[in-house]
């Protein structure tokens, strides 16, 4: 089969972006040759606590941080949708809207090693392919659930529209929202974290104060 248009799904709660999410998704972008990212912020995510920023203001940092990439895109699909946000329905609504695309979702491998707990998660392999992104020379699951599935499924190249997995070594940098916000709330720098204009609107609406 010909794969058309080959969109990365990135999602995430993004309670705020920063660089951790950023990088990894360019670099993932430019080695599968994807036509886009989406950025998808998660309306309430499942397990965890409900973000402590508005989906809207969430958005809004999204918007900024991508701002200079073309190819990067806010989907504003699981808000729209309301409820918990399963990926299974994400992917399904996805789909409905486009059915001509060739989703490709992003997950680190530490995700990975959990996703036969994810909600429906064949259901997630017939309506996309997984990219397992990596720190470069960490070994792949190779027991287990996951480490039977990742044989299975593993190709080298996307050839199909779904149910392929493949997997990526990218600059991992060791950051995330959880730490931006200890740093925001004892009033230290972020400088270097997160796009300048993402600090910037945090500082201007007083969040994560
Ligand atoms: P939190 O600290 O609030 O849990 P987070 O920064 O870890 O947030 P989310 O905003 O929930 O992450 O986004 C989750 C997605 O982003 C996951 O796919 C996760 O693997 C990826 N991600 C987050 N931080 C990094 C990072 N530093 N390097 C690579 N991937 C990251």
């Amino acid at each position: 089969m010909q794969i058309k248009r080959l969109i990365g799904i990135n999602g995430g709660t993004f309670d705020p972006i920063h660089f951790g999410h950023l990088r990894p998704a360019l670099e993932v972008l430019n080695a599968l040759h994807l036509d886009e990212v989406r950025f998808i912020p998660a309306y309430r995510p499942v397990h965890r606590d409900t973000p402590q920023v508005s989906a809207e203001q969430r958005c809004e940092m999204i918007e900024l941080a991508i701002h200079n990439q073309p190819k990067f895109k806010l989907d504003r699909i699981e808000i729209e949708l309301g409820g918990p946000s399963y990926t299974v329905n994400t992917l399904r609504a996805l789909k409905e809207r486009e059915p001509d695309a060739t989703f490709v979702l992003m997950m680190g491998s530490d995700a990975f090693a959990k996703f036969d707990t994810w909600h429906d998660w064949k259901g997630i392999l017939a309506l996309a392919n997984l990219v397992v992104t990596h720190r470069p020379g960490e070994p792949m699951p190779s027991e287990g659930e996951i480490g039977r599935l990742f044989h299975q499924r593993w190709v080298p190249n996307l050839t199909q529209d779904a149910g392929q997995i493949l997997d990526l070594p990218i600059t991992q940098l060791d950051l995330s929202a959880t730490a931006l916000r200890s740093y925001l709330s004892h009033g230290d720098s972020v400088d270097y974290l997160m796009p300048e204009s993402v600090a910037r609107y945090i500082k201007e609406h007083q969040l994560y104060q």
